[in-house]
Order: C-alpha cells, then sequence, then structure tokens
C-alpha cells in the first residue's frame, strides 16, 4: 500500500490577485508544495488560505477542473482569478448559481459600505447580530454576494458568492466593488433607503407635510419614502455632496 507521504509534490501557480491570502514562503511562485494525502483541490486551495468563491478558474496539467478535482501528486495546478468586472447575471462554471441583479450581504465591520452600496441604488442587507455560520447561510438563502474583511468567513463551504474587501478606507471599498462587478452601468442611484435598505418612491408634499420640519416644507417640494420604514427623503443641503460622491464613485465625476 502506497503511504500517502509518498505522493509527489504539485507545483502551484497562483494569479496575482490571489497571492493576498498567501502567507509570505508561498510568494515564490510557482512554489512546490507536498501533498500529504488525496484530497480535493479546492481543500488543497483553501489549505493555502484562498477561499474557494475568489476563485475564477482551476486548472490541472493545463486542464480545467472543478472544485471536486482529486488531486494524485505531481500536477500543476493554475490557480486563476476571475476576469473582471464579474457579470453575476452570467453563471460562472466554479459559481454556477446566476444572480437576476446584483445583491450584497456586508458583515458588521462593512457599513459604510453598505451605505455606499444602497445610495448606488444597489440591493444590500447589513447584519450586526449574525455568527458566520448564519451570514453564511443567509447569503446563500437570499442569493447575496457575501462581502466582507474575514477571509475565514468565505471558507464556508455551503458559499457561492463571497469577497475579501481588500482596501480599509470605505471610500476605496466602494469604488472597488463597483469595479469588481462593473455596478457603473447598474446603478440607480438615490432609489434606496440608507437606514433599512427599502425602495424609495415619490411622494406628494401633501401626504407627508405633517412629518416634515416647517422650512423643509415650505422650499423642497420633491419628496421621496421608504416603502419598508416610511422614512422621507429630499434633495436637501447633503443632495449635491452625495450626488458628487456618487458620480466619482460611477466614474462620471466632471473634470
Ligand atoms: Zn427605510
Amino acid at each position: 500500500m502506497t503511504k500517502s507521504s509518498q505522493l509527489a509534490p504539485v507545483t502551484v501557480h497562483i494569479d496575482v490577485p490571489l497571492r493576498f491570502f498567501l502567507a509570505s514562503p508561498l510568494h515564490r511562485i510557482p512554489a512546490t508544495l507536498p501533498l500529504r494525502s488525496r484530497r480535493s483541490i479546492k481543500d488543497f486551495i483553501e489549505s493555502l488560505g484562498i477561499p474557494h468563491v475568489e476563485i475564477g478558474e482551476l486548472r490541472a496539467d493545463s486542464r480545467r477542473v472543478g472544485f471536486d478535482y482529486l488531486l494524485r501528486g505531481g500536477e500543476r495546478i493554475e490557480v486563476r482569478a476571475p476576469e473582471l468586472p464579474i457579470d453575476l447575471a452570467r453563471p460562472g462554471y466554479l459559481q454556477p448559481l446566476p444572480l437576476s441583479e446584483p445583491r450584497f450581504l456586508c458583515d458588521v465591520h462593512l457599513g459604510k459600505l453598505t451605505h455606499a452600496l444602497r445610495l448606488l441604488g444597489f440591493d444590500t442587507a447589513y447584519r450586526n447580530h449574525m455568527d458566520d455560520r448564519a451570514l453564511a447561510d443567509t447569503a446563500v438563502h437570499e442569493q447575496r454576494v457575501l462581502l466582507t474583511r474575514d477571509r475565514f468567513l468565505l471558507r464556508r463551504s455551503s458559499l457561492i458568492h463571497g469577497y475579501c474587501v481588500r482596501h480599509t478606507d470605505p471610500d476605496k471599498q466602494i469604488r472597488e466593488i463597483v469595479h469588481r462587478y462593473g455596478l457603473a452601468r447598474l446603478a440607480r442611484p438615490f432609489s434606496r433607503c440608507l437606514v433599512c435598505n427599502g425602495l424609495l418612491h415619490s411622494v406628494d408634499r401633501q401626504a407627508i407635510l405633517e412629518h416634515l420640519p416647517p422650512k423643509t416644507a415650505m422650499y423642497f417640494d420633491e419628496f421621496y419614502q421608504c416603502q419598508s420604514c416610511r422614512k422621507i427623503y429630499w434633495p436637501g443641503s447633503h443632495y449635491e455632496k452625495l450626488d458628487a460622491s456618487v458620480q466619482d464613485w460611477l466614474g462620471k465625476s466632471k473634470p
């Protein structure tokens, strides 16, 4: 019987965007790594720190393979990042569930990114009280892309769509997500409630007059109301600043 330690090592080439996850000794690419037992390519790559949801394509000896490909030793493995922008409506062969529209779920540390995505009109849930398992289950059940800075959270096997946000600065985070998922052409700014993620509908001033500060009622005549939490919005003093941010994030700012 062959001892597991006698399996031939594998040679691994990892695309630059995915080297972010690697421990420093692995930065010499391609790396030759021992294979201690026969295992799936998914298990092996995740043991290096790369979450399966970030992988665009896997190859073994130049042949495209799925997550369940069983390594036998001696292969040359290529781990490729997805081509950007990712079209979530088109199923990838490793992420077979297409999303009818880009929908997101942000973990507790991404409150400002949540706010920015809602400002652009994207359906973005935010949870600050869920454990990792519940977050992953919710993302799958509600067909959302799980956004987090916790790389271990993305290794939960049930997850299909997820991404480890690289930047820590919120302004760079929203640009990162817009770029990754090609959101500029899909954005519908100012169409969603920043507080609860509900949709905004135009509402007549008379219908909400009693809920408005007196000066607001006097100076504004364009109002929107959240269909879920009933919060009222109008293009007040913050609007121009927010709109400048929106245009900037979408790459449409004036020179
Ligand atoms: Zn609301």
